[in-house]
């Protein structure tokens, strides 16, 4: 198959230096991280709404500005979920206008990690790889599982020993190799980056990284595409490492230059868990020096990465941007949790909860203005962390398969609206 000319090089994101397209992410003259680099003169000339239009209904529509050589071979479904206008929940948090982009319903594995596997485990075959492997906090080892299974690769997953059941079912089911290893992710992640050099296994997020890194920028692309070509005022993505948040960010950028949306004014504005914040607790105090945190402690596990590789970008992004940044205590995480469940009928995991939590937080300070519009980003599904929730939703109530029964219970629902309306009344 003749390659593609579009993407071209991986470039130093400090110095620009250029590099060939190979299993390498960071510059060797300054540890800069690598990214992808594209040859936009002639994907200009290439890529059109009407063409992206009128393709599968796949995060691959936007084909040209993923990094691959090739057609893509793995994770060919996934994409394109739901932007769902949410006017309940609108009303509730007090703002004008409000969407979901719903990505706790990817394909196959219920969150946005299943974009950024499916590009790298395109390329990661493209350059020969027959073991891939991850470091993870859930997500990504659910995704490379899952994937890698369809695709008849070999895969090791590396995840913190204590994460959630959901998540640690959700990979051994494909009957990966999941390791767990007693520590926070940071450790993992380390280790990771040894076992790198040392067993030529293709790492979608360590020598894999700038291809991975890229899939997060069709969940900036979907969502301008469904609002009807254009970009959203306000933009909401929860944190770990930062690189989603920035890569929505590049997305925006690239729609823009290429003409596909036109310039319009976007802020992007981060959320993180209160027990792990390196990246919010920097952009408060107005540095870009990101402090690690050494023990995460936060139900929203999927998030907690105390040493975010892309921490200094994503404050980059939002200063840039005119965005901002919060973060929300367990209790508020449950709390957004259940605001998204019951106005907008949504289940989302912990993260999810963290970006409603943290989107209420910016509409009630002014700082997502309540006469505008904003998108919060929804990047993983409920039933894998269920632990989160658990009595803090009620129980069901439970009675004999007898009418009579039924009709006591209703009896005590209709009493109990009654006393409601007595006591609203002051009565
Ligand atoms: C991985 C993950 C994120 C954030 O990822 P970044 O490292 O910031 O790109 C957000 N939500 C969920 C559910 C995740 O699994
Ligand atoms: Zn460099």
């Amino acid at each position: 198959m003749p390659k593609k000319p579009w993407f071209s090089n991986l470039k130093c994101r400090e110095c620009g230096h250029l590099y060939e397209k190979e299993a390498i992410h960071i510059c060797e003259f300054d540890f800069g991280p690598l990214e992808a680099a594209y040859d936009y003169e002639a994907i200009r000339g290439t890529l059109t709404r009407e063409l992206i239009e009128s393709r599968p209904q796949t995060m691959w529509r936007y084909r040209e500005l993923l990094p691959i050589d090739g057609e893509p071979t793995v994770g060919t479904q996934v994409g394109f979920t739901p932007l769902v206008k949410a006017d309940r929940l609108a009303r509730k948090l007090g703002i004008k206008e409000l969407w979901i982009k719903n990505d706790s319903v990817n394909y196959p594995t219920l969150s946005f990690k299943d974009r950024v596997v499916s590009v790298a485990l395109s390329r990661a075959r493209e350059l020969g790889f027959e073991v891939v492997a991850c470091a993870s906090t859930g997500n990504l080892a659910n995704s490379v599982a899952a994937n890698a299974a369809n695709a008849g690769l070999k895969s090791y997953v590396l995840i913190p020993s204590n994460l959630e059941q959901g998540k640690v079912l959700g990979s051994l089911v494909y009957g990966t190799n999941v390791i767990g290893i007693k520590g926070p992710y940071d450790q993992v992640n380390r280790l990771c980056s040894e076992i790198a050099g040392q067993y030529g296994w293709g790492f979608v997020n360590v020598n894999l990284r700038p291809y991975y890194a890229e899939g997060s920028k069709t969940m900036g692309f979907e969502i301008a595409e469904q609002l009807g070509w254009k970009l959203p005022r306000h933009t909401v993505a929860c944190m770990a490492s930062g690189s989603l948040l920035t890569k929505i960010h590049k997305a925006y950028k690239e729609f823009i230059d290429l003409g596909i949306v036109a310039k319009s004014d976007f802020s992007i504005h981060g959320a993180q868990a209160s027990g792990c914040s390196p990246i919010s607790t920097a952009f408060k105090a107005g540095t870009d020096i990101v402090k690690p945190v050494q023990n995460p402690d936060t139900i929203a596990k999927s998030l907690a990465i105390g040493t975010p590789a892309d921490g200094y970008y994503a404050i980059r992004s939002m200063r840039e941007t005119g965005g901002s940044c919060e973060d929300c205590t367990d209790e508020e995480i449950v709390d957004g949790i259940k605001l998204l469940a019951e106005y907008a009928g949504i289940f989302a995991e912990t993260a999810g909860g963290v970006t409603v939590a943290c989107a209420k937080k910016l509409i009630e300070s002014g700082k997502i203005p309540k006469e505008e519009a904003a998108v919060l980003c929804i990047t993983g599904h409920g039933l894998k962390t269920q632990e989160a929730i658990i009595g803090k939703v009620g129980e069901p109530r439970v009675i004999g398969a007898s009418l009579r029964e039924f009709e006591d219970l209703m009896r005590d629902d209709s009493e109990r609206a009654l006393g409601n309306i007595f006591n609203q009344a002051g009565l």
